[in-house]
């Protein structure tokens, strides 16, 4: 079974020192990780991350938090990144709900800004969708790709069954989001990252942790979910979580899901230099 992770993070300074480790979850299946830069200061980070691992799809972008720190130049930096890493595609980039508080129509949001900027017949993806069902088909004819994460898992499940049944299945993504989005699965099933108590949380050096998986050969399911410590974090892995989360929900077999999303992600990401061709 081969997956690709649509959307994650291993530059994140948190999980930065095991990335070798965690990319060494090819053997579980991940053929490609699509790592997002999210400011100027991780774009080198995700760039050399590229150049080390065939499987890295790199994507430079700035995350909504880190616009207001943006430099003057950061835009002709960022041409400077595509310029010389011609595998990259853009992201992330984006809006973001909720920002302090402040309540915006998100879904109306959304949909304007990509009727303004599209339609973008190249495919573009909507990370981590918890969007309407209703605004599905007309984001769909917009180009739009959906893909789907942990973040999924919190709602409830009639909703999230109805929301992807109106996805088109060749419009459908699988992404972990890691180190976030760690799915709300039975402990047992999870793989997760998990930082060093005693340092205050910017200095963290995460380890795996050793109780719970030392590769990826997900043991027999712990029935009862557990609490979740604190301080763990999303392993890349887990995309086995959501891919069987997903594909329960569409009620399709977890080959059938594994095999669309990935030729879904292929065709998307074979653009001109592409790794993925
Ligand atoms: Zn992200």
């Amino acid at each position: 079974m081969k997956l690709f992770d649509a959307h994650c993070h291993l530059q994140d300074p948190r999980i930065l020192s095991l990335t070798p480790r965690l990319i060494n979850t090819l053997e579980s299946g991940i053929d490609y990780f699509v790592v997002n830069g999210v400011s100027e200061k991780d774009w080198d980070s995700v760039k050399q991350m590229s150049e080390s691992y065939p499987s890295v799809v790199p994507s430079f972008g700035v995350h909504p938090w880190f616009v207001p720190e943006r430099t003057a130049d950061w835009f002709t930096v960022l041409k400077q990144y595509f310029e010389s890493t011609p595998c990259a595609a853009v992201g992330e980039i984006g809006l973001d709900k909720g920002f302090r508080g402040k309540e915006t129509d998100f879904d109306v949001q959304i949909l304007d800004v990509m009727k303004e900027v599209g339609p973008f017949p190249d495919g573009v993806i909507l990370h981590s969708y918890l969007g309407s069902a209703e605004m599905v088909p007309e984001l769909a004819r917009l180009g739009a790709y959906f893909s789907f994460s942990g973040h999924l898992m919190p709602m409830e499940s009639q909703k999230a069954r109805k929301l992807l049944k109106v996805v088109p299945s060749d419009r459908i993504l699988l992404e972990t989001d890691a180190p976030d989005a760690l799915p709300k699965f039975n402990l047992g099933d999870l793989y997760v990252v998990e930082g060093d108590p005693s340092l205050p949380p910017e200095l963290q050096t995460l380890e795996e942790n050793p109780h719970l998986r030392d590769n990826c050969d997900i043991s027999e399911a712990e029935n009862e979910a557990q609490e979740l410590p604190k301080g763990m974090l999303n392993h890349p892995a887990n995309i086995h979580n959501v891919l069987t989360y997903v594909a329960s929900l569409l009620e399709i077999s977890t080959e059938e899901l594994a095999e669309t999303s990935y030729s879904n992600a292929v065709r998307l990401f074979s653009y001109e230099g592409s790794k993925v061709l």
